[in-house]
Formats: C-alpha cells, structure tokens, sequence
C-alpha cells in the first residue's frame, strides 16, 4: 500500500499561523510528515486575533518555504472564508486564487484543501474539484482508520484534543489486519499555546513515530497514495 506498509499516519493543520514554527520542529524530530492548509490571501501583519489571553498571528509569505520545508502545503481558500456564505464564484475565486499563489510562493502543484470552518456542501466538492483539487478535509472526524470513500470531503480521524485520543493511537499501534488503516490528526498549532498543552502533541508525536512497519507521509502521499 504506501511502501508495502498497509498503515499510514497524517497530520493536517491550518491556518498558517506563527506556532507552526515549533509544530514543524516537533513533526520533524520524530520523522512525522504533515499537510498545512493556509490562507495566503491575509498573509499580513493584521491578520491576528486573540485567544485566552494569547495572540495569535498568521506568518507573512517570505521564508514559508523554508519554514515548511518536507512536509507538504495545501489551500485553506484565500482569505479563509465561509465558502457556504458565499456564491458560486466568489467559492472557485477563493479556491483558485489560493492555489495559485501558493504554488507560486511554495514553487510546486498543490493538490488539497481544508475547508475553512469544515464547511462545505456538493456545490463546494464541486468547484474544488473544477480547480484541481484531489482532497478536502472536513471537520467531521471519524475516530476510525478507514480509508475515504470521498477524498474531495475526507474526515481526519480525530482532532488532537478528542478525548479517546490515546486509546484510537494504542488500537492503530495493535492493529494488524489486512485492511489499509489511515490516522490522520488536525488542529491548529495556536490552540496548543492556548490551553498550554504543547506536551500533548509532542506525547502523541514520540507515541505513534518509529515504527517500522508504519508509513509517515503528508496527506498526499497518504490519500492519493503518491509516494
Ligand atoms: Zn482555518
């Protein structure tokens, strides 16, 4: 399946913002791979907000490729917009206007997308995969390792705060069957220097790295199986 290993784990994180500095240092020190949906029409110094007292600023464009370097990028829609707000233009400008800066920016074909707010619906699938989408992630987790039926509205397996968060990561250790099994874990970096829980995601990331019959991949290697 992926390297003739039939288990694969994936992480999908968005927005783009500062923290995914010491997230990429983490992934990268446990060889985990990770897809980063960014939104690279407000790559600008306003685009910050507040959370529980922590200011969170989404990263202007310049050293991105560096930042990133090894794990893969992906659209976010251009200024992160509620694309079930929207008409059906303004939908394919926030998809297509995203896509092509960032391969402009990033310097290769980008082939998946976050819904931003997970929002979407058949018109949306639609006009994703009219600008070359291959993959979409929604917010609809399935807390199972099955393989999508459905790439351009995937669900992760689970967000890194789910509560059966450690027993879905000792099942997929144990698991052994001849089924294709997949865990893909999202969020966004920011929410770990909100709740102050960075030790989360780096137990999650020395929990489920170094095996050898697992394959880390970013979300392309994993669902479109290009590895
Ligand atoms: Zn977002």
């Amino acid at each position: 399946m992926w390297n003739g290993k039939n288990k694969a784990v994936t992480f999908s994180y968005d927005d783009g913002v500062e923290t995914d500095k010491r997230l990429v240092e983490l992934f990268n020190r446990y060889g985990l791979k990770c897809t980063f949906n960014l939104n690279s029409g407000i790559m600008t110094p306003e685009s910050k907000w507040t959370e529980n007292g922590i200011l969170i600023r989404r990263m202007p464009p310049d050293n991105l490729p560096e930042i990133y370097n090894g794990h893969e990028i992906a659209v976010h829609c251009s200024t992160h917009a509620n694309l079930t707000e929207i008409g059906k233009r303004k939908i394919r400008r926030e998809i297509k206007r995203d896509k092509e800066k960032l391969e402009k920016i990033f310097g290769c074909e980008i082939r998946g997308m976050a819904y931003p707010y997970g929002a979407y619906n058949k018109k949306i699938m639609k006009a994703a995969r009219k600008c070359d989408i291959e993959f979409a992630r929604t917010v609809n987790d399935t807390h199972n390792f099955k393989m999508p039926d459905e790439l351009l509205a995937f669900g992760a397996t689970c967000h890194h705060q789910y509560e059966g968060l450690w027993e879905l990561v000792d099942e997929f250790i144990d698991y052994d069957g001849e089924e294709p099994a997949v865990f893909c874990v999202w969020g966004h970096s920011y929410e770990f220097a909100v709740n102050d829980n960075w030790y989360r995601i780096e137990r999650l990331c020395k929990k489920i790295s170094g095996y050898g019959n697992i394959f880390y991949g970013t979300n392309s290697e994993v669902y479109l199986k290009k590895c």
